[in-house]
């Protein structure tokens, strides 16, 4: 081999040396290259699963902050409030009935149905479903009853929606006949209604009239058996039902309902409901069955149809201008649950 020969050998040497060095570096970078991208690939798992963690933190949060908030809502006024409610709650973490749990008289047990009885009726506000939920109205008049458990209360209410136990019974006391229509029978009240109605009777009579009482206390198979009088006479269950009460449902169960003078819409022509009906509630009378309330009360307008109620409660039935029902599930039934 000569000189020339052997420099040619030694430069193809190192030139493939160099070559390799070369295919080693490229090979080298090529599998960094692919780990860094796995990385990428991974860590971009990471940050997914990151935000989902993330996002159901976020509802944690949400629901909690909702919780949270709860207490304060009663210091802060209603609108506001409402609007906070509206705008915390996600979907997901949503209380069906908390968007009406800034009133006072919210019940928790009615959450889902304020829920329901909004989205048939989205005319009405939160107070009227909520008013109207809590007195039963988002069932069919006798579509959804509880037994009365303070059914010796003067306030106690009793209607289509609210049943007296069948063995119950009140205290009794009977009226003087010239406190009766004549001809009427014996007529019976509980001891507060009496009293209230021998003053009444007696401060009209000053005046020249004669406040007297045609129906009282009638027991419960009584009012049963003309309940069913009145179906097996031919009159539809309907019309029935929006003048006499099933038996159980009637006020006159509890001794202080009375029916003054006569109980038809000739009433409405006397003197003596001209004097009462501005002054019953000065004694501890309502007018049970106001005009244009039947949706609520579920009778047609009653004149005659007195309640004791207590003179302090009655004046502020009279001046709400609410039937018995509104007050009552408004004001009388949260202090209850106090
Ligand atoms: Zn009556």
């Amino acid at each position: 081999m000569n000189y020339t020969k052997r420099r040619k050998l030694l430069f193809l040497t190192f030139f493939n040396i160099f070559l390799l060095a070369i295919l080693i570096a490229c090979t080298g970078l090529i599998n960094r290259c692919d780990i860094n991208a796995s990385i990428d690939r991974s860590n971009g798992l990471d940050n997914t699963a990151q935000d989902v963690v993330q996002t159901e933190n976020k509802q944690t949060g949400t629901a909690h902050d909702s919780i949270e908030e709860k207490p304060e809502k009663d210091t802060q006024d209603n609108s506001q409030a409402d609007k906070e409610a509206k705008h915390v709650q996600s979907p997901s973490a949503q209380d069906t009935g908390s968007k009406y749990s800034f009133l006072s008289y919210y019940k928790p047990e009615n959450a889902s149905r304020y829920e329901e009885y909004g989205l048939e009726n989205p005319g009405l506000d939160e107070k009227r479903v909520v008013i109207d939920v809590n007195i039963g109205l988002d069932y069919p008049f006798y579509g959804l009853i509880k037994e009365i458990q303070n059914y010796n209360d003067v306030t106690v209410l009793v209607n289509k929606y609210n049943k007296l136990p069948d063995n119950y019974e009140p205290e009794l006391k009977q009226l003087e006949e010239r406190y009766c229509v004549p001809g009427r029978g014996a007529q019976h009240l509980r001891k507060e209604a009496a009293e209230a109605f021998i003053k009444m009777h007696e401060d009209a009579k000053k005046e020249g009239l004669n406040i007297t009482a045609y129906g009282t206390y009638r027991s419960i198979p009584t009012q049963q058996r003309i309940w069913e009088n009145a179906i097996n006479s031919g009159r539809t269950q309907e019309d029935v039902d929006s003048l006499n009460s099933r038996g159980g449902h009637s006020e006159h169960h509890t001794g202080l309902a009375v029916d003054v003078v006569i109980n038809d819409y000739s009433v409405l022509d006397t003197k003596e409901y001209q004097w009462y009906k501005d002054r019953a509630h000065e004694y501890g009378f309502i007018i049970r069955y106001p005009e244009g309330k039947e949706n609520i009360t579920g009778y047609k307008y009653e004149p005659w149809h007195l309640r004791y109620v207590s003179p302090e409660i009655a004046k502020e039935v009279y001046n709400s201008g609410l039937t018995y029902e509104e007050y009552y599930v408004t004001v009388i039934e949260p202090n209850m649950q106090k």
